[in-house]
């Protein structure tokens, strides 16, 4: 229940805030007032002080004037001579007009209202224009004095009887210098009207305003004249007066001497401020003044509005603190509501909680007898309520005689209050543990005894349980096979069992002054010491490791650890308790396991042959390095993960994948065979692979595969039996050749010989001869082709065949052997044709004839040779920058197996068919090597029984 935070403190002290806030903005606004006032005030009085001395310099500026015209007009000698040639002799009319002329202009231009001209007895002798003619009063008493100082003066305003308009007058002396200048022959006035510049002047002001003026003001005795017209009483005229006596009037201040700015009653009696000046050459003073209210008035306006500020601000203060207390209230009363709810419900909690709940509560006064009790009570003792409340505390203890009980009650009244167990006697004489909580409390003046009980023999018995089952896990501790310890929140060590001892080869009473650190290897504390930290923090719920100890007498022994973290109910940390299991031998063993290991991954790897194990089922379990790279596995796809799928892809592609599993297969039927076998790739590749089981104890468990690169091997075995057929091809080629040429060569020998000897009969007739000599020349051509021949081959074969380059017309060339070979040829079924498609001058080449005329001599031969019918075309085109020769014929041809052998040295399509035709089986191999000689290449198109058609090419390096 929240007590009530707020008191409520009335509206006393809001209202002194409210008077205290309204007070000081009202002050505030005084003061903001009274400094606007001042500040207009001075303002307006500076203004006053330029405006009168703006004034004052103008009339100055005016008067100097007027004295100036003065002064211009008494040096004219030539405008004085006249006013003297006039006053000698006033009749004279033309001097009169004359005159008149003279005064007019000087109305005209000198802006005087009046000119007169005066004799020195102050008779007035001519004026202009013709009114106010005559000099007033004013006038004459001063004339004597210009006489004296011959010089021009400007009057006071005033009025005379003789002029109708108030005026001051310029008096110029009249002195005809050039004839005596000193003489005073007359006096010029020349009347000024205030009206026309002065006044205006004064009564114009640089600022608007209604209450403004400017005074011209003049002492005459024990009075001031006001000289201009007042702008306030106009009824009263020029002149006025008042009397010094009225020392406020700022008019009567000026004559008395007093210039500056002052506050003062102006003349009707109406507060001003004004400036005063003494108008400097003059006896006139100059006051400018203005209306204290029109000044102020701007700031009566603010003041309205500062006035309405300064309420707004008062009534809004009285509105927030009228809201603020307003709230205060509510908040007090929704408090002492909130309040008393609350104790309502706490009253009834409590009578609710006293009434069931499971504590005995009961009331015991100052001699103990119970007052009051609740039902649980009534239960625990099995008493009525009646019952109850007829006994005394000593009718419920058990065993405890009054001495104890006052003794108790006579520390409950020395603390106030006091909890102990004890032990309570039901109706029924059974007994329970109790626990006891007693006050004293104080209720109406009279002192009581507030108990609570509880019955605590569950919490006994939980408490004789644990302790008992706390023996019976110190007796597994104790006594457990396995090493435990047990190690507080610091880790030092707590508990340790035997076991522990005979690991660690210290003892319990050694253990327990250290700390797990003591035994542990360097290497281990660290992170032991961080993962204990992480289980404190509830980061890990259990910390296991395989780890060092070194034992008391230094050997170092290996532990596999599992650390658990006990908490209590309240989830604070009591102890860690470590279970450690001797794995030193384990730890030895798999140290030489993986010694052995890395041995026989050492050995896999050092090997140049592909090795890869498999087990029964055909699972790969290991390959070395040289298998990845003999199969070609790509090294993008090598990874630790993938190896072993692109290993078993490359299995499945490279092999064929049914016969590989059967091969395995039909070698796991014979767990001991040893197998090998020569696998053949389509790169031309060659691996012999080798095949060994892996037995354990007699038992085939796998498979090692080697594969041995042979393909190297299996090119050198086909080189040489290549090798070995190309010399036996060749003996046999020799042998025919040999043969051939025995024959070839005893043909034409035999005829020479047989011939030669015919030819030395005496009775031989001249025809035979002849035919004898052509036989022998026959057959000496024959010997002589046959040994050309062996020669040129001879040098082609000792690569000593030299070219002889130079200008050869090939159409020339060509038509010179179609003439020869027409004439060789005997078969009168066959005809010779030559086809050269391009004209003599583009027919001439570089090469060398010799060698081309061999080449096509040899082809003409053959064909000549093997056809019996038909024709046979030679000739050449020209066909991508080569010249294309063909000899083709409608001879017996050649069957398509032979067309690459013929161009081998020795060698004829059939020895029965060659030898019936002839040769020696190098003509083919000479045309061959001369064609690539000089530049070009040959071959054959042939079919048996048609025809064949050679057709060889040379560059066409035609000469340009
Ligand atoms: P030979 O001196 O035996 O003619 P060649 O090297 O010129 O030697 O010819 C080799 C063999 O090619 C001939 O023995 C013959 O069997 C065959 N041969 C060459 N030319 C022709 C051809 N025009 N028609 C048919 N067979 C030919």
């Amino acid at each position: 229940m929240n007590p009530i935070r707020h008191k409520h403190q009335g509206p006393w002290p809001l209202a002194v805030l409210f008077i205290v806030i309204s007070i000081s903005v009202i002050i505030g606004g005084i003061i903001y007032h009274n400094d606007q006032k001042k500040k207009l005030l001075s303002e307006k009085q500076f203004e006053l002080s330029v405006i009168a001395d703006l004034k004052i310099r103008q009339i100055t500026q005016w008067r100097m004037e007027r004295l100036g015209d003065g002064a211009f007009l008494g040096e004219n000698n030539l405008l004085v001579n006249k006013f003297a040639e006039f006053l000698k002799n006033p009749r004279d009319r033309d001097s009169r007009i004359n005159i008149l002329q003279s005064m007019k202009s000087l109305t005209d231009n000198f802006d005087y209202r009046n000119v007169l001209v005066i004799d020195t007895f102050g008779n007035v002798k001519l004026s202009f224009p013709n009114q106010d003619t005559l000099v007033g009063d004013h006038l004459h008493p001063m004339l004597p004095g210009i006489l004296k100082s011959r010089k021009a003066i400007l009057t006071d305003l005033h009025r005379t009887s003789q002029v109708s308009f108030v005026h001051l007058d310029l008096i110029v002396p009249l002195i005809n210098r050039p004839v005596n200048d000193t003489l005073v022959i007359g006096f010029l006035a020349l009347r000024v009207d205030p009206e026309k510049f002065l006044y205006p002047l004064i009564r114009s002001l640089p600022t608007a305003s209604k209450t403004a003026e400017t005074l011209l003001i003049r002492r005459d005795k024990d009075e001031i004249v006001y000289l201009n017209e007042l702008r306030h009483q106009e009824d009263a005229g020029i002149f006025s007066r008042r009397p010094l006596s009225e020392k406020n009037l700022p008019s009567v201040m000026a004559v008395q001497g007093i210039s500056g700015t002052i506050n003062g009653m102006d003349y009707r009696n109406v507060p001003v401020v004004a400036a005063m000046r003494k108008i400097p050459g003059t006896p006139w003073y100059m006051v400018a003044k203005i209306d204290r209210e029109e000044i102020l008035s701007s700031l009566n306006m603010q003041m309205n509005m500062i006035i309405v500020i300064i309420i707004l601000l008062i009534l809004s203060t009285a509105a927030l603190i009228g809201i603020f207390g307003w709230a205060q209230r509510v908040r007090y009363y929704r408090e002492k509501y909130e309040f008393e709810q609350d104790r309502l419900a706490l009253v009834k909690h409590f009578d609710y909680i006293l009434k069931f709940a499971n504590d005995i509560i009961y009331l015991v006064d100052e001699n103990l007898n119970f007052v009051e009790a609740n039902d649980a009570a009534l239960e625990a003792y099995k008493y009525t309520r009646d019952e109850f409340l007829g006994m005394k505390m000593q009718d419920i203890r058990d065993n405890e005689n009054s001495f104890e009980i006052q003794e108790r009650v006579r520390k409950i009244n020395k603390q106030g209050s006091l909890t102990f167990e004890s032990n309570h006697r039901r109706k029924d004489g059974t007994n329970f543990p109790v626990e006891i909580s007693t006050r004293v409390v104080n209720i109406e003046g009279s002192k009581y005894y507030q108990t609570i009980g509880r019955d605590i023999t569950k919490r006994k018995l939980a408490e004789d349980t644990l302790r008992e089952s706390e023996l019976k896990f110190r007796k597994i501790f104790e006594e457990s096979p396995f090493p435990m310890i047990m190690t507080a929140k610091d880790f030092g060590i707590i508990r340790s069992n035997i076991s522990f001892c005979n690991l660690i080869g210290y003892d319990q009473d050694e253990l327990t002054t250290m700390t797990f650190k003591n035994f542990t290897h360097p290497d281990n504390i660290k992170v032991d010491e961080i993962s204990l930290l992480r289980m404190v923090a509830g980061e890990i719920p259990i910390y296991k490791t395989e780890k060092r100890y070194i034992r008391k007498d230094g050997r170092i022994i290996w532990g596999s650890t599992t650390i658990n973290i006990i908490r209590n109910t309240k989830d604070e940390v009591q102890f860690f308790l470590g279970i450690v299991e001797d794995i030193t031998s384990k730890k030895e063993v798999k140290m030489q396991l993986e010694k052995s290991y890395s041995l026989l991954k050492a050995t896999l790897e050092s090997t140049a042959d592909g090795l890869l194990v498999v087990d029964l089922s055909g699972r790969i379990v290991q390959y070395n390095r040289r298998f990845i790279e003999m199969w070609g596995i790509p090294p993008e796809i090598i990874s630790s993960e993938r190896e072993k799928d692109a290993v078993e892809y490359v299995v499945s592609q490279l092999l064929d994948p049914k016969s590989f599993l059967e091969n395995i297969q039909n070698l796991y039927s014979e767990p001991g065979a040893i197998g090998s076998e020569i696998l053949e790739f389509r790169d031309g590749r060659y691996f012999e692979r080798y095949s060994q089981p892996q037995l354990i104890n007699g038992e085939s468990v796998g498979r090692v595969w080697s594969f041995r690169d042979i393909t190297q091997r299996k090119i050198a075995e086909r080189e040489i039996i290549n090798a070995k057929e190309k010399a036996e091809e060749s003996d046999r080629l020799k042998t025919a050749f040999l043969q051939n040429v025995s024959h070839e060569i005893r043909t034409p020998m035999n005829a020479i010989i047989g011939f030669s000897t015919l030819l030395n009969e005496p009775d031989l007739n001249q025809q035979d001869r002849l035919q004898y000599t052509d036989i022998l020349f026959q057959s000496g051509n024959q010997l002589l082709s046959i040994i050309n021949d062996i020669v040129d081959i001879a040098n082609i074969e000792a690569g000593q065949t030299r070219l002889k380059l130079k200008n050869v017309n090939i159409n020339v060339t060509l038509r010179s052997l179609n003439e020869q070979y027409r004439i060789k040829t005997r078969e009168p079924g066959v005809s010779i044709n030559l086809y050269i498609p391009l004209e003599d001058s583009k027919t001439e080449i570089i090469t060398d004839s010799t060698k081309l005329i061999q080449i096509v001599s040899n082809l003409l031969n053959n064909a000549i040779k093997f056809t019996m019918q038909g024709r046979i075309d030679f000739g050449y085109d020209l066909k991508d920058g080569f010249l294309e020769f063909f000899v083709s014929d409608t001879g017996i041809g050649i069957s398509e197996e032979y067309h690459e052998k013929i161009f081998t040295r020795f060698y004829q399509v059939d020895g029965a068919i060659s030898r019936h035709f002839g040769g020696t089986g190098l003509g083919l191999s000479i045309c061959k090597a001369y064609a690539e000689l000089l530049g070009g290449r040959i071959w054959l198109e042939s079919q048996p029984g048609k025809g064949t058609s050679f057709r060889f090419t040379l560059p066409y390096n035609v000469v340009s």
